[in-house]
């Protein structure tokens, strides 16, 4: 049990949403008065409408707000992941501008938080107004992730958690350019509580996750959390060898024992399939190690403490 709230930052990123901050921003405050201390920290993805007046308006009506603007779009994580490093609070809640993560969740978060939770995720309940193209590919998506990574994302898992300050300062350690926030909080571990929540529709305005968006972050998803795609190569040098290996012996047999062949097309067809099972296998090496570069280069965090029982007061050396 926290002894106290503690501070609550709330970080939202927005990518031209004029018409949802003023709407939003009325929605958190109701919510988060009932908190001693708070801020809304908005982070403005380099939008290109009116988003940057409006919240130096809304900067204006209320103290407790603070904005970063980009200078450019770079994507909803890279906003996120400015939030986290520039949030103050004790626990960071993050959730979308369009307000399909409804504010009025937010007590719930920061309970589960004050019961002990360190990471408080939360996971939509399957909503028939999405479009069946987009509930395919997200579906699609996380068993993809969940195979071939060590993974444990479930369907649905929004960018709408809460997250307590020492997990937020381990993930400002990540120093990985393209990190995929969602794969990184399952695998930092601590406390996890899951809610369920029923998402609302979009308040005013487009989706701003176009077609090329959600493939990138797809892509990135499995490229920063698994190497697996890299060993393809060596499965296929491997099939390809051994099916050199049995054409090879038909075409030895039709040479010794038939007269179907005309000469020089056994060595040559022979030849041709060993050598390309054995450039697949040097390829998948190559790509092996590779993959364990592109580990190392990452430098994330070796391990990660969660919690410690004041170390420096334990008695280390014992003196008779
Ligand atoms: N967003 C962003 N940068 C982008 C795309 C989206 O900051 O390049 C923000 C957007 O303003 C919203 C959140 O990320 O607050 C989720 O985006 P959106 O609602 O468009 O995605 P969807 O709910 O359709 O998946
Ligand atoms: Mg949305």
């Amino acid at each position: 049990m926290k002894p106290h709230p503690g501070m609550i930052s709330v970080i939202v990123p927005a990518f031209n949403e004029e018409e949802n901050l003023p709407v939003l921003v009325h929605r958190l405050m109701s919510v988060l008065s009932a908190y001693a201390e708070y801020e809304i920290l908005i982070i403005d993805d380099g939008s290109t409408d009116q988003t940057r007046y409006v919240l130096r308006q809304l900067c204006k009506a209320y103290p407790v707000i603070r904005f970063l603007s980009f200078s450019r779009n770079f994507g909803h994580q890279m906003a996120l992941r400015a939030g986290y490093d520039h949030a103050r609070g004790d626990a960071v809640i993050c959730l979308d501008a369009d307000l399909q993560h409804p504010p009025e969740l937010i007590p719930t978060l920061i309970e589960k938080w004050q019961e002990g939770y360190d990471v408080v995720y939360t996971v939509r309940q399957p909503d028939p107004s999405l479009s069946w193209f987009k509930r395919a590919t997200s579906k699609q998506f996380y068993s993809m992730l969940r195979s071939v990574s060590k993974l444990n994302i479930e369907d649905g898992a929004a960018d709408f958690r809460l997250l307590d300050r020492k997990v937020v300062d381990t993930l400002r350690q990540f120093k990985e350019n393209d990190l995929f926030l969602r794969g990184a909080i399952s695998w930092v571990g601590f406390q996890q509580c899951r809610i369920l929540y029923q998402p609302a529709a979009r308040y005013a305005g487009r989706s701003k996750y176009s077609f090329r968006k959600m493939m990138q972050l797809a892509a990135m998803g499995i490229t920063s959390f698994s190497t697996r795609p890299l060993y393809l190569s060596v499965m296929l040098g491997f099939c390809m060898s051994a099916f050199a290996t049995l054409f090879g012996m038909e075409v030895l047999y039709e040479y010794f024992f038939t007269n179907a062949t005309v000469s020089g097309w056994t060595t040559l067809v022979v030849l041709m399939a060993l050598i390309g099972g054995v450039q697949f296998i040097m390829i998948g090496i190559i790509g092996v190690y590779l993959g364990k570069t592109f580990v190392e280069v990452k430098q994330r965090p070796a391990y990660i403490i969660g919690d410690t029982s004041d170390i420096d007061e334990t008695v280390t050396t014992w003196k008779a």
